[in-house]
């Protein structure tokens, strides 16, 4: 089926396709060229990492962090079950054992009040995921890693542009991991970034980058030759995948203020509904700012959103949900437990809805899907 509306269309930069040419004319595609570099210094200046480093996808960017963990297979990992697989596939591929922790319904991020009766002497790190681009209660989570020392890891793959008391996500853990999949704010096709809050892992993410050498020291002139150092393996992008990011990057402020603006349309729009107690609409703490990565609503349950799913499908418009609880999911079954009880994370998640969100969704475009959330409810 063809919808009049899609739920995504990833962005194009004005200047995407001239790079991507440059690029080639440079007789440069492979990675960490002048595009990746150029990428690379964009990014820690945005987030204030010490280093970034472009991935082939924040899934990658996760398994780099779960191997700079230093897992055994005795190691447990604290996470929230709602989340991508790959948030927790990469501490899995670790040998780790997921321990998953009920999320606050407000935010739809882990309850940071859960997590410190959720650690063993077991645990070895806690993952955050930043839903919706909104962050989680960061200073809680730091404060309860250091007296446990713990690692924390941002998963951030919503994240860029947002912040939490003033400061980017991303390089407020150890270390963060961005996405640039086509569904994210800016978009390599498949990519992403690790960034660094300090430069002590710096070098051994280098080595597991490249394929367990140190080539990237190597074409810094550091050493003479590059050799097999450590395990590793080839985490990172082509050049051309750069170039199409860069293009995006440099106009970063502008693809946020559009998606911005069709957000607080969304919000406003439906406002009525939520005073009427029929839907929620999304909580954004005070003391954070978001970046729009996501635009949903909340129904009362899962009968009335697959209901309304249809209602919007037949005007035309892809509305979808996601994250099926992980552990209640074969996989998260026999890698992980729930510590604790289930409060939110199943309910919420049934209820969740996200609505059509991308650069240059017009304003009318909004304004009928709007309508057509009303008519749902209004008749
Ligand atoms: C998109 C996403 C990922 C995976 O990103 P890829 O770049 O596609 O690997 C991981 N975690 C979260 C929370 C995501 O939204």
């Amino acid at each position: 089926m063809s919808y009049q509306i899609n739920f995504n269309e990833p962005p194009i930069g004005k200047n995407s396709l001239k790079y991507i040419e440059e690029a080639i004319n440079n007789k440069k595609i492979s990675g960490d060229g002048e595009f990746t570099r150029r990428c690379h210094e964009w990014l820690e200046q945005e987030t204030d990492a010490v280093k970034c480093l472009l991935t082939t996808s924040c899934t990658h960017a996760l398994d780099m962090s779960a191997i700079l963990c230093g897992l055994d297979e005795s190691a447990e990992v604290i996470m929230p079950s709602y989340t991508f697989t790959s948030t927790a596939n990469a501490f899995v591929l670790r040998g780790a054992k997921i321990v998953f922790v009920d999320i606050r319904p407000d935010t739809m991020n882990i309850n940071e009040k859960l997590i410190e009766e959720a650690i063993t002497p077991r645990t070895k790190a806690i993952v955050c995921v930043h839903y919706a681009g909104v962050s989680c209660e960061m200073d809680t989570i730091l404060a309860i890693a250091a007296r446990h020392g713990l690692m924390v890891i941002e998963d951030a793959a919503q994240g860029i542009m947002s912040s939490y008391h003033g400061k980017p996500l991303g390089a407020i853990g150890d270390l963060g991991c961005l996405s640039f999949h086509e569904t994210k704010n800016f978009s390599m096709g498949e990519g992403g970034a690790l960034l660094f809050r300090e430069d002590k892992l710096v070098q051994s993410a280098e080595i597991i980058r490249e394929k367990g050498t140190d080539r990237a020291r190597f074409f810094r002139g550091d050493v003479d030759k590059y050799t097999w150092q450590d395990h590793g393996s080839s985490y990172l992008p082509s050049e051309l995948n750069a170039a199409y990011l860069m293009g995006q990057l440099e106009m970063a402020a502008e693809i946020t203020a559009n998606r911005m603006k069709s957000w607080q349309q969304y919000y406003q729009g439906l406002t009525e509904l939520s005073e009427a107690g029929y839907i929620s609409l999304p909580y954004i703490p005070t003391h954070c700012s978001h970046n729009a990565h996501m635009f949903y609503l909340k129904t009362k349950g899962l009968a009335e959103r697959s209901a309304l799913i249809a209602h919007l499908r037949n005007a035309g418009i892809l509305s979808v949900f996601h994250y099926i609880p992980l552990h209640d999911a074969p996989a998260g079954k026999r890698f992980g437990r729930f510590h604790g009880i289930d409060r939110y994370t199943t309910v919420e998640s049934e209820r969740l809805l996200r609505l059509p969100l991308y650069y240059q969704l017009k304003a009318e475009q909004v304004e009928y899907i709007i309508e057509k959330v009303r008519d749902f409810y209004l008749g």
